[in-house]
């Protein structure tokens, strides 16, 4: 059941302790860095002085803005020859960031996401394909190397191929998958139009899915359209990467590992700290690492903490799954939303297909929100079309309390990113 049964099942108060403990190293640490050092002394902070977890609080927040101006070794906290591995956030928001790695920093990584997949239920004799890119995006390598510690047999498939996934799949007779939300419904066509069931003709029984916001609802359809569990993973490069909070077998929330992570909420206007349930934006500082310690980041993603124990057993606390980024919030007609209410609403429709994407434009100097969306099967009658587009409409309604347009188009028609999906195409003010 338990990777380290030790760690994961702590005593919460031991918990605090041994975080306290290493808050107070990572400060230190922190001091040898170009920025951090500087920080310091601005601001007249002495990390010996810290006597509590709330100490931290007397520390500015970090942002990508800073890792941007102090590029490339502003953060470094080693000499660069102790450094053995670079990686960068995909850049879904601008320039991108790097990240420094010792050798124990990996190792550390390869474990925390060993402990995640081993909690959701992987073991040594799965074998593994791993779908996510390979290369400076933290998801492939951080997965491969915590499926080989297990001691899966990892397929390091990458990205793409869909077809030839398929056949991975089928010939080594893949059990465990990695896999972009996106991509994983995406696929679905690709059995189909192989005429294979992805339920029978593959012995898949669980998928990881994260890097990018998705809902509650769009796990279910790839549970129930693979007859697999799939599991909530959550990361971010500028921590090391996935491993930072993963689902457990009870699928309700996502246990952070606060050994690792020291974890707090704030409100991202007013940069007050929250209370245990209340949702806004996750500010990370990292517990355990040497190459690149970074103090109080902000993720600008949006969550809250479940502050009552989980019936796994395991003392970390849960996270909620991610509402999005605070700049994903979408203003249209005056109403603050976010794209995945919408998704919310759509995959409550079994006629829906595997893509969608929010469009917004001006018409008339107004905001008009369409909805285009993949159906499954192409209807004989137009009726059930003009139906279909007035329930999804009114449930969209009823979620975000805007009324869109609908745009039915038959599968495959939507362009698919590469990487992590682009659910918003903001043409506002271009037209
Ligand atoms: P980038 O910021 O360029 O996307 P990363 O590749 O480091 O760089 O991506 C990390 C981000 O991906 C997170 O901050 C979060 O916004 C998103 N993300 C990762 N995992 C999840 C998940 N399980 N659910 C929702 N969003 C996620
Ligand atoms: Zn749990």
């Amino acid at each position: 059941m338990f990777w380290e049964k030790d760690i994961e099942t702590m005593d919460v108060s031991e918990l605090r302790e041994l975080q306290l403990d290493r808050l107070r190293t990572i400060l230190i640490r922190a001091n040898a860095t170009p920025y951090y050092s500087q920080i310091y002394k601005q601001i007249g902070f002495d990390p010996s002085d810290v006597k509590s977890l709330d100490d931290i609080q007397g520390l500015p927040f970090t942002s990508k803005n800073e890792l941007r101006e102090h590029y490339p070794y502003g953060f470094l906290a080693v000499p660069r020859d102790e450094i053995v591995r670079m990686h960068s956030s995909s850049g879904t928001t601008g320039r991108p960031t790097v990240v420094f790695h010792t050798m124990r920093d990996i190792d550390n990584w390869a474990n925390l996401v060993a402990r995640s997949i081993y909690m959701a239920g992987a073991r040594r004799s799965d074998v593994f394909q791993n779908t996510m890119g390979y290369g400076l995006f933290t998801g492939g390598l951080g997965f491969h190397y915590g499926a080989e510690k297990i001691g899966m047999m990892v397929i390091p498939s990458g990205p793409g191929n869909s077809q030839r996934q398929i056949v991975f799949m089928q010939e080594f007779d893949t059990t465990a998958i990695h896999i972009l939300p996106s991509y994983a419904l995406h696929l679905l066509d690709v059995f189909e139009e192989l005429s294979l069931d992805p339920k029978k003709d593959v012995k898949l029984r669980m998928a990881f899915i994260g890097a990018e916001p998705h809902s509650e609802e769009m796990r279910k359809k790839i549970e129930d359209s693979y007859d697999i569990d799939a599991f909530n993973s959550y990361g971010l490069s500028e921590m090391c990467g996935p491993g930072v909070a993963f689902e457990c077998p009870e699928k309700n929330g996502l246990h952070v590992w606060e050994d690792n992570f020291l974890i707090e909420i704030i409100d991202p206007q007013t940069l007050k700290l929250l209370p245990d349930g209340e949702e806004g934006e996750i500010v990370f500082t990292t517990l355990n690492r040497e190459g690149m310690p970074l103090i109080r980041y902000r993720t600008r993603d949006l969550a809250r903490i479940y502050p009552d124990p989980c019936p796994c057993g395991r003392t970390h606390r849960r996270m909620s799954r991610i509402k999005g980024r605070d700049d994903d919030m979408l203003i249209i007609k005056g109403v603050n939303m976010f794209p995945i209410q919408i998704e919310t609403a759509l995959m409550k429709f079994p006629e829906i297909g595997r893509n969608y994407q929010i469009i917004l434009e001006t018409v008339g100097h107004m905001d008009e929100l369409t909805i285009e969306v993949e159906i499954l099967t192409p209807a004989d009658d137009m009726r059930v079309y003009e139906r279909l587009r007035g329930h999804i409409a009114e449930a969209i309604r009823d979620e975000v309390l805007v009324k869109p347009k609908i745009n039915l188009v038959q599968p495959g028609t939507i362009k698919r990113a590469e990487g992590k999906a682009v659910r918003v195409v903001d043409k506002r003010g271009k037209n």
